[in-house]
């Protein structure tokens, strides 16, 4: 017996579903196999001080070059690691790479500091603090050089293992900055009960401040609630002077954006800080 179809309207769908599955299947083995050979690298976008106008530090973010699949932005293949349970592996593995390249340019990043970022789900996991902590006494590193970043999801509310996790993390020197603040779920109380260090206003209304009054208005405030808050505000995605201009006039202490400096390789941050070193020297 063949199915016959008296409607084809749900067939291509279901294709669609299909495909879209087994691309996300594809992916996520091949993500495990370049972790197990090593394939996943890093690059560095510098974060500015805006009264400044002086680096004072990078963002580390995690890089994928596949060789059947190409480039592979984080945006797409950091969900489908935390669908999986992969996320854990590769956070452990970019917060060693991140601390080893520390360890290794100590001397160039001695007033530098690194952000690195992990998701909200290694905050679930009862000794994330404790091994993080470990990893940093294993290169010989001072945890206070380091800002751990974490966006704000759901699971923030009121969970024992995520307040302990941060509460150690603090303890052990660790900076901590909510990401993508503004957007989603980030709560005013999380700032405050998390002993939230940095706050990092999402793109989404930087790139929006010169032809949205509302973007502004919420800008401005972010702003003013870090300072009293005494927490360092960070504005991402600064793509042009203008409104590099406008958060310098409301005194937004650090920003990142492709008008400031796009994420860049390992050896070109260090040069940037000090080009008057070798790029042999930098590998
Ligand atoms: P994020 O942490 O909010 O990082 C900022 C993203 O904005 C980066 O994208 C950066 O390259 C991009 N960006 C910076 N300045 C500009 C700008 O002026 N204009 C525009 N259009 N974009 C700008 P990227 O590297 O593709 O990372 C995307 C997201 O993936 C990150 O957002 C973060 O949530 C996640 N991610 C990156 N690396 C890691 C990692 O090591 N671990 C985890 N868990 N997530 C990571
Ligand atoms: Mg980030
Ligand atoms: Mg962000
Ligand atoms: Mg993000």
């Amino acid at each position: 017996n063949t199915v016959t179809y008296s409607s084809g309207s749900w067939a291509p769908f279901t294709n669609k579903l299909q495909s879209n599955h087994a691309h996300q299947l594809r992916l996520i083995t091949l993500l495990t196999d370049d972790i197990k050979n090593e394939k996943l690298y890093f690059d560095i976008q510098p974060q500015v001080d805006l009264s400044k106008n002086k680096i004072v530090g990078g963002e580390v973010l995690l890089r994928w070059h596949n060789e059947y699949l190409g480039q592979i932005s984080p945006a797409e293949f950091i969900p489908l690691a935390e669908q999986t349970g992969l996320i854990y592996k590769l956070t452990y593995m970019i917060i060693e790479k991140a601390f080893q390249w520390a360890a290794a340019h100590s001397k160039e990043l001695t007033t530098h500091t690194l952000s690195i970022n992990i998701s909200a789900l290694d905050l679930w996991q009862e000794d994330f603090a404790k091994r993080t902590s470990q990893l940093i006494q294993k290169y010989n590193l001072n945890a206070e050089q380091f800002t751990i970043e974490v966006t704000e999801t759901s699971i923030f509310q009121n969970n024992d293992i995520v307040i302990s996790n941060v509460a150690q993390l603090h303890q052990a020197g660790f900076k901590l900055a909510i990401d993508d603040f503004g957007v989603g779920y980030s709560s005013m109380q999380n700032l405050v009960s998390l002993q939230t260090d940095e706050l990092k206003i999402d793109q989404f209304f930087v790139m929006n401040l010169l032809n949205n009054k509302q973007s502004q208005t919420l800008c401005r405030n972010m702003i003013n609630l870090s300072e009293e808050l005494n927490i360092t505000s960070v504005a991402e995605g600064i793509e042009s002077e203008e409104i590099l201009n406008l958060l310098q006039m409301w005194n937004c202490q650090l920003g990142q954006g492709y008008h400031l400096h796009r994420p860049m390789t390992p050896a070109s941050y260090l040069n940037l800080l000090d080009p008057g070193l070798s790029e042999s020297s930098h590998q």
